[in-house]
């Protein structure tokens, strides 16, 4: 049989989706009050080391956190969102202009009532750390003490995520932690689809301005909203792919880790991926 009709209408229903796409994004700058910007490839050495995790992929073992998981976090998927949020390069600012940039699109979201999540808000969670960070976190959205504080992974998760990255070598303060909703969901549910569609815009627009080598997806809301592309988690682990020109790691957000601590062992594993992209060695313990 012959797919070449059915890869030709594929092809160009990709360059609707991606011509849809830059002007959307380009809108969304365009309110912000930025006009001026430059694009920049993703890099060869990032399409390089794509190209290696792809084909050790290949030949890679079924994870052994695989098969009972996937129905857990295949539950916990929001509606499949736009494939409308991820561009294949990105803006580069330089670091010195970082800070004010992420201020400005603070501003820019305000006191903000763009979607339903604003009415049970307490404290708007906006991102924290280091605006020039090599490595970043995405997690869903606020929980009740990161509402009550302003800030993302403060309660019980977050002093995992601390533990995490004190593994890794690293200090709080020099990575960057934000969330795909800037708003706590009631009960803490996973973000429906509209309130996702609504305000991973400026999760996206964080990653453009510090600009990390490395962003670490913490769970299936994560990776869903930044890649637009709603698969089981474990189809995404253990291999390397890309974030508007940033190398995207995939594992298991810490409130997961916290129900189920047996899956520690494999977060380890994906943290160690990162670890190696970046050049890292874990602290020797004394
Ligand atoms: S979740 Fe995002 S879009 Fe919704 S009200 Fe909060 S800041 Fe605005």
């Amino acid at each position: 049989m012959n797919d070449a009709p059915d890869s030709a209408a594929s092809a160009t229903e990709n360059e609707i989706i991606w011509q849809d796409a830059l002007i959307r994004r380009l809108r969304f700058y365009r309110d912000l009050g930025i006009t001026d910007f430059y694009r920049r490839e993703t890099p060869a050495e990032l399409q390089a080391a794509l190209a290696r995790s792809a084909s050790a992929a290949v030949s890679a073992q079924p994870s052994p956190a695989g098969a009972a998981n996937t129905a857990v976090q295949e539950a916990a998927i929001s509606p499949k969102p736009p494939t409308t949020l991820f561009t294949p390069s990105r803006v580069v600012l330089e670091p010195a202009a970082r800070p004010a940039a992420l201020e400005q699109l603070r501003a820019e979201i305000g006191d903000c009532t763009r979607c339903k999540l604003h009415a049970g808000r307490n404290k708007l969670v906006f991102g924290d750390g280091n605006p020039s960070a090599r490595l970043m976190f995405v997690g869903e959205g606020p929980g009740a003490d990161e509402d009550a504080q302003g800030i993302p992974f403060v309660g019980r998760g977050g002093q995992l995520l601390n533990n995490m990255i004190s593994a890794m070598g690293l200090r709080r303060e020099e990575v960057y932690i934000a969330n795909v909703v800037k708003c706590r969901p009631p009960g803490n549910r996973t973000p429906e689809a509209d309130e996702g569609a609504t305000c991973s815009p400026f999760l996206m627009r964080q990653i453009e301005i510090v600009s990390p080598e490395v962003v670490v997806a913490l769970g299936q809301t994560a990776v869903t909203w930044l890649t637009g592309q709603k698969r089981p988690l474990n189809a995404w682990r253990g291999t390397l792919h890309s974030v508007l020109g940033a190398k995207l790691i995939v594992t298991f957000h810490p409130a997961y880790l916290l129900r189920d601590p047996n899956q520690k062992k494999f977060a380890w594993e994906d943290l160690q991926l990162a670890m190696r992209e970046l050049g890292l060695r874990a602290p020797q313990r004394g």
